[in-house]
C-alpha cells in the first residue's frame, strides 16, 4: 500500500547501496545519509588499505565510531534534529495509487531528478498483517506460513532513469506513469 524508501548507490563500506533515513519534521521529505564519513586527518592515520577493516583502524577512532549512529544529525529543514538510528527509513504507509504517483514525483524531483524507480507490488494487500494476526490471535502456524508464501508473490517493476527521461521528454508527468504501472 506504498512505502518509500531511499536508497544512494555505493555505500561507504565496499560496493553496498546505502539505505538513507527520512527526516521526521513534518511536511519534509528530506532524506538523510546514514553513513558517517572520516576526516581526512583519520583516514590518513588509518591508511587506505585498512579502512574497509574497522578491526584494524587505532583503537581510538574504533572506540569514536562505534556508536557512531547514536550521534545527533539535523535535517536542512531545521524541524529535526535526532539520533540517526531512529530516523524513520521509510516514509509513507497506506497510499491510493494516486497519492503514491505524486510522492514518488515529489520524491525523485527531490532527489534532483536523479534516480531509478524500482516498484514493488504484492498481489494482494496486508498479507503479512494478516499472517502476523493468524499467528498471534489464533496460534496457526500454518496459516501463517502459508500466508507468507503468498506475500512473497510480487510482481517487481524497475524504471530506470535513462526511461523516466525519456517517457518525461513525451509530455507525460512522473505521477500519471507511476500511478499506470501500479494499476496495470
Ligand atoms: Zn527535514
Amino acid at each position: 500500500m506504498g512505502a518509500f524508501h531511499v536508497w544512494k548507490k555505493g555505500g561507504w563500506f565496499g560496493n553496498a547501496d546505502e539505505m538513507l533515513k527520512f527526516c521526521s519534521g513534518s511536511g519534509c521529505m528530506g532524506v538523510l545519509s546514514d553513513s558517517f564519513s572520516l576526516t581526512e586527518q583519520e583516514q590518513e592515520r588509518i591508511g587506505e588499505e585498512n579502512l574497509d577493516s574497522v578491526t584494524k583502524w587505532p583503537n581510538d577512532l574504533q572506540i569514536k565510531y562505534e556508536y557512531w549512529y547514536e550521534l545527533p544529525v539535523a535535517c536542512p529543514c531545521g524541524k529535526t534534529v535526532c539520533a540517526r538510528e531512529y530516523l524513520p527509513d521509510s516514509y509513507g504507509f497506506n497510499m491510493s495509487p494516486d497519492k503514491i504517483g505524486d510522492r514518488a514525483e515529489e520524491l525523485f524531483n527531490m532527489l534532483e531528478r536523479n534516480a531509478d524507480i524500482y516498484l514493488v507490488v504484492t498481489k494482494e494487500d496486508m498479507l503479512i498483517h494478516k499472517a502476523r494476526h493468524d499467528l498471534q490471535t489464533h496460534g496457526d502456524t500454518k496459516s501463517y506460513w502459508s500466508k507468507l508464501g503468498h506475500a512473497r508473490d510480487r510482481e517487481l517493476v524497475f524504471y530506470p532513469l535513462k526511461r523516466i527521461i525519456s517517457d518525461l521528454a513525451g509530455g507525460t508527468s512522473l505521477s500519471s506513469r507511476i500511478k499506470a504501472l501500479l494499476v496495470a
